[in-house]
């Protein structure tokens, strides 16, 4: 543990910590966001002291990503939420925007060590150590992704980065410097194993102990994961962050039931209902929208900021002794579909059809009829079959079935041949409209 004391402090005793940050940054906020002070005060909060303190935080409005792009002017191109001073600010990362148009993410140097901070914490929560290995595959350009790289340095990994886009790169790497742990996105993971296969190489003979995904979700599907850790003979274990929050605020340890906030003390947690916007109780098992508030940040600090990350709670006692909850991403709440009134993720319908392992190679596409969010049945998708494996009536009505009794959703299930979905280095796209 790369800090104990912290990491295993009693939760209760967390929050009393975060309360005084939470108080101090409201007072920040209203003092230079002219974002929030308009935001509150609209929503009835004319100073800090009205907000009160992180027992009243769902009283407050919740932030949208849309609403701080529709502040971004000619003159300020970051937005509203800016609280920092341009002589502040020593880093801009970026984040993919749906529109085209990026988003800015400001940090200043105290904002940057916290995240290599919590980056360090929630990396090192897979059990490696200073002075292994670790082979990364990010091409991280104008991403977050870059600040987690620094997170490596940190734990005092010696770090050998190949980048995304040349496998046998990165095999080579494997093959002759023995790192005892790669990074990479689940998607690129799992391609790996096909490659692997197809050329006779055994990626279980390798060094490689750990395989720690992020990027994406897809890590945790207890299905995909096993094949995973099949074909590379090593543990997984996932990280997860957010741009506009910050990187890798999440990461699992060696007991691999979800990932442990490593951002506590820098970002308060909360879950809400995607639908209706209310407060939900962190309790063992609960799902909902994460919602996070920066505590300690200066650059452009965010208040109850909606991920659109979908994810099931945990919050029973960890062996590990790390104290903080743990959550376990089901999915993004923009891949979500509902058809006929029943939410679905598409990372689920694969953590169902993966079951089926040898029958099926894991890989699916979903594909609605329809553009937009709203379905009607039957819901068609796409299932690759295993290498070899033939079309089967049985198998098709065997995995319809299963989809209809776990995600109550009905479906039209279409057997592809292997090989026939497209893999990816990088991210998955599991919805093609
Ligand atoms: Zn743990």
């Amino acid at each position: 543990m790369l800090a104990r004391e912290v990491e295993t402090r009693p939760w209760t005793e967390q929050l009393a910590v975060d309360d005084e940050s939470y108080r101090t940054q409201l007072a920040y906020l209203f003092d230079r966001s002219p974002f929030y002070r308009e935001k509150l005060a609209a929503a009835g909060f004319a100073s800090d002291r009205a907000a009160g303190g992180l027992a009243d935080v769902a009283q407050l409005p919740l932030t949208e990503k849309g609403e701080i792009r529709a502040t971004c002017t000619p003159e300020n191109a970051i937005g509203a939420h800016l609280c920092a001073t341009p002589s502040e600010i020593v880093r801009i990362y970026s984040t993919s925007g749906t529109t085209g148009t990026p988003s800015y993410v400001p940090l200043t140097a105290g904002d940057l060590d916290n995240w290599v901070t919590a980056s360090a914490r929630s990396y090192a929560a897979s059990g490696i150590t200073s002075g292994q290995r670790i082979v990364s595959t990010y091409n991280a350009g104008p991403f977050v992704a870059g600040a987690a790289l620094a997170a490596f340095d940190r734990i005092g990994l010696c770090h050998i980065p190949v980048g995304t886009g040349n496998t046998e790169r990165l095999i080579l790497a494997v093959e002759r410097l023995r790192p005892e742990a790669v990074v990479l996105t689940p998607s690129y993971a799992a391609h790996l194993v096909e490659w692997a296969a197809e050329r006779n190489v055994d990626l279980r003979d390798s060094s490689v102990e750990r395989v720690l995904v992020a990027g994406e979700p897809g890590g945790g599907e207890l299905a995909f994961r096993a094949k995973l850790e099949e074909g590379w003979g090593a543990r997984i274990t996932e990280a997860m962050g957010i741009g506009d929050i910050g990187v890798s605020l999440w990461g699992e340890c060696e007991e691999q039931d979800g990932m442990h906030l490593g951002a506590r003390g820098f970002v308060h947690v909360e879950l809400i209902d995607p639908e209706t916007g209310e407060a939900l109780e962190m309790d063992d098992g609960a799902t909902g929208e994460l919602v996070l508030t920066h505590l300690q940040h200066r650059a452009a600090p965010l208040l109850r900021f909606r991920t659109r990350d979908h994810v099931q709670v945990r919050t029973s006692p960890c062996k590990c002794g790390r104290t903080s909850p743990r959550v376990r991403c089901i999915g993004r709440t923009d891949d979500m579909l509902i058809v006929r009134g029943v939410n679905v993720f598409p990372s689920a319908v694969r953590e169902v059809v993966s079951a089926f392992a040898p029958d099926v190679s894991g890989h699916i596409l979903v594909k609605p009829q329809t553009s937009g969010v709203m379905q009607e049945p039957p819901l068609p998708v796409s299932v690759e079959l295993a290498r070899g494996a033939t079309a089967d009536a049985g198998l098709a009505e065997a995995i319809r079935e299963r989809l209809r009794n776990v995600l109550v959703v009905q479906t039209r299930v279409d057997l592809v041949p292997w090989g026939s979905l497209r893999r990816s280095e990088y991210k998955s796209k599991l919805v093609e409209h």
